[in-house]
């Protein structure tokens, strides 16, 4: 016994034991999963914060960087994501030599399985993580060459199809605008298509900076401005510019660029009075503003609109624009990109005619371009912002031999540019069969993927037929019914007299025939009410109607529920007594003639008179057969009629 107590309590610890583990294995679960997807997020502003400032002389240096990446403990981090973004820290800066590497070390290769398992974390990330990787590999290969493209293109493709697959929108616009991004060397018309396609999808521009959303909705519209220009639409290039002012909510530093570029934009159409208005909104908007940058930013865009368009008729306020800017600390401001610096002065010589100083400060901008042109991953369109920018000088300072030759440098290097993509794009399509092959095996998985949904639609169509068919079949019930209804209704009413709603004599005969047999004690009167016609001569038919259905009401409110009335004719009724005695029915045939005695009023005439009716009445319980009965009940109120009415005839059989 005491060994069986034992075993028992033991089992119930172990009970508790299993249960307690279980909920705290789900509760572990839970939190671990919402500490990975936390992390996940720090991983992923880290990478965006690193890629975006990393040797970069922004606001965020260096070691503010480390810091981050210390107290993250990326380095130890032996799950998936931390071996990922290892991968991806390390590789932004893996071909550095002159400046400082990020320090990260990948300590283990990266496996399609990491990569799988952040894409059922976070698919979005997923996209944007492998999408970089993609890009940084190539850009480290091919040593920032533009020959990467025939690499990340088809990498980034298929990363698309992939993510496609998962039916994340969101993760397909991100995996889509790298891609975009990347097609911008190749293809223009391309990279359009593919920007259009992304943008509803694409995140919209957030201050939290993340490796999703470093390519958000309005780096889309600033990139097909940035297409259209080169394709020579300005048009459309102003009007990208314009959306990212229209649509942002945000009042960041993104806004005032939007400005700056939607100018740049009206320059290439000579739209000099256009150019002024968006100078004026642009002024008003950073004014609420406490940037120095943003500031710079507008004065020096109105500085170049008034030297282009307005030189001879706004010449004290060009002076003024240039003493606002000098009031600011430029060199304080860490003004980006910095050959922003050295094309002001170059306009600012051009204002001060000092010939000198803008050599100078030509000079200055020509360096910085080849300073920062080795890391710049879109080479061709750094040169080419360079020679426009310096035909934009030589035209404003007067010199149209120099501004010449700069605008014949940027069409050759256009023309070069384009030659370029018309090579990648064509060698993108050079293994044809290959390419039809793939794009065979996608179509033949697309088929199938129909063939499920349109299974899956003609089960749905089973569904509905049997919907159909029971709503057909509720809606017959509901109309059989309505019709048994209505006809109940129409049969009681034709077993109704209209007049007084008494039964009519076949309705009573009919119903008369079964309470015989069953009820043997019971009597039967026939009445009719006496001298009628002379009611009906005095004091109209209306009145003699009115005659029958107070009678019709006296009789009803007197007899009891298993008793029957007919009108079985004119003024003469038909009273069936169940279960009653001649005595009795005799007694409530004097006691109806009494009660009628006493309506003297009438509703139609103003006279006063008293009605009353003759009965003859008889004991059914002999006799069943009604017709005999009947009879028999006039002869008895023929005699009544004669002996002098109001009164009640019987006899027994
Ligand atoms: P008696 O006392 O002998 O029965 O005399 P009576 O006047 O009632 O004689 P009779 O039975 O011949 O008259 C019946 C009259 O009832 C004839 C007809 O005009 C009238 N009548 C029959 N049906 C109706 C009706 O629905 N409304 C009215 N106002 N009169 C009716
Ligand atoms: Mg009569
Ligand atoms: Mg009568």
């Amino acid at each position: 016994m005491a060994a069986w107590c034992r075993f028992t309590r033991v089992k119930f610890c172990l009970l508790f034991i299993i249960f307690f583990s279980h909920s705290l294995h789900a509760q572990l679960d839970k939190s671990s999963e919402k500490f990975r997807l936390k992390k996940l997020d720090a991983y992923s502003r880290l990478a965006a914060v690193t890629i975006y400032n990393w040797n970069n002389q922004s606001d965020i240096d260096n070691n503010q960087i480390n810091a981050k990446i210390e107290d993250l403990q990326i380095q130890s981090d032996d799950s998936s994501e931390g071996i990922i973004f290892r991968h991806l820290l390390a590789t932004g800066t893996a071909n550095e030599t002159e400046r400082p590497r990020v320090p990260i070390y990948v300590k283990s290769p990266l496996l399609e399985s990491h990569w799988n398992e952040l894409k059922s974390l976070n698919t979005d990330l997923y996209a944007a993580a492998r999408a970089y990787y993609i890009y940084a590999r190539a850009i480290n290969d091919f040593d920032g060459s533009s020959q990467r493209i025939n690499v990340t293109v088809p990498a980034l493709r298929r990363l698309k199809r992939e993510v496609l697959e998962t039916g994340n929108k969101t993760a397909t616009a991100i995996a889509s605008i790298w891609l975009a991004m990347e097609l911008t060397l190749a293809n223009p018309i391309q990279a359009i298509n593919e920007i259009e396609y992304a943008l509803p999808h694409l995140p919209p521009r957030s201050s939290a900076l993340t490796l999703e959303n470093i390519l958000d909705s309005d780096t889309a519209h600033e990139w097909l401005r940035i297409a259209f220009t080169e394709l020579s639409v300005p048009s459309r290039a102003f009007t990208h510019s314009m959306k990212i002012i229209e649509q942002s909510k945000l009042n960041d530093e993104f806004i005032t660029w939007a400005y700056f570029t939607s100018i740049d934009s009206l320059f290439l159409q000579s739209k000099y009075e256009d150019a002024l208005l968006i100078s004026d909104r642009a002024l008003e908007f950073v004014k609420i503003k406490n940037s120095e940058l943003e500031i710079f930013l507008t004065l020096y865009q109105r500085l170049r609109v008034l030297i282009m368009g307005f030189r001879r008729t706004h010449e004290s306020e060009i002076q003024s624009v240039v003493n606002k800017i000098d009031t600011l600390d430029i060199n304080q401001i860490k003004i980006k990109p910095e050959e922003l610096v050295h094309l002001y002065h170059s306009y600012k010589a051009i204002v001060q005619n000092n010939e000198k100083q803008l050599s100078l400060a030509v000079t200055k901008f020509e360096d910085a371009v080849r300073k920062n042109l080795s890391s710049n991953g879109f080479k061709k369109q750094y040169m080419l912002r360079k020679e426009l920018e310096l035909t934009r000088i030589y035209d404003a300072a007067g010199n149209y031999k120099k501004a010449y030759e700069h605008s014949k440098a940027y069409n050759q290097l256009l023309f070069e540019k384009n030659t370029e993509q018309f090579k990648y794009s064509s060698s993108n399509f050079s293994n044809s069969i290959a390419k039809d092959i793939e794009l065979a095996h996608y179509r033949q998985k697309e088929i199938s993927a129909l063939q499920i949904e349109k299974e899956g639609l003609s089960t749905d169509k089973e569904a509905m037929k049997t919907t159909i068919f029971a709503l057909i079949v509720t809606i017959l019930l509901i109309l059989t019914s309505w019709l048994w209804i209505s006809k109940r209704q129409s049969d009681l009413i034709a077993e109704r007299d209209s007049l007084t709603g008494a039964l009519t004599r076949r309705a009573m005969l009919n119903s008369l025939k079964k309470s015989l047999k069953d009820n043997k004690t019971s009597c039967i009167a026939l009445l009719d009410v006496d001298n009628f016609k002379k009611i009906n001569d005095r004091y109209g038919h209306t009145v003699g109607d009115e005659v029958l259905t107070t009678l019709t009401q006296i009789i009803n409110n007197r007899i009891r529920k298993s008793d029957k009335l007919c009108r079985y004719g004119g003024e003469e009724f038909l009273i069936y007594f169940s279960d009653s005695d001649q005595q009795s029915a005799k007694r409530v045939l004097d006691e109806l003639n009494v009660s009628l005695s006493r309506q003297k009023h009438w509703s139609h005439t103003n006279e006063k008179f008293s009605v009353s009716f003759s009965s003859g009445l008889l004991d059914v319980s002999e006799e069943s057969n009604l017709d005999t009965i009947i009879k028999a009940c006039d002869e008895l109120l023929y005699k009544a009629k004669r002996s002098g009415r109001a009164r009640v005839e019987s006899y027994t059989f």
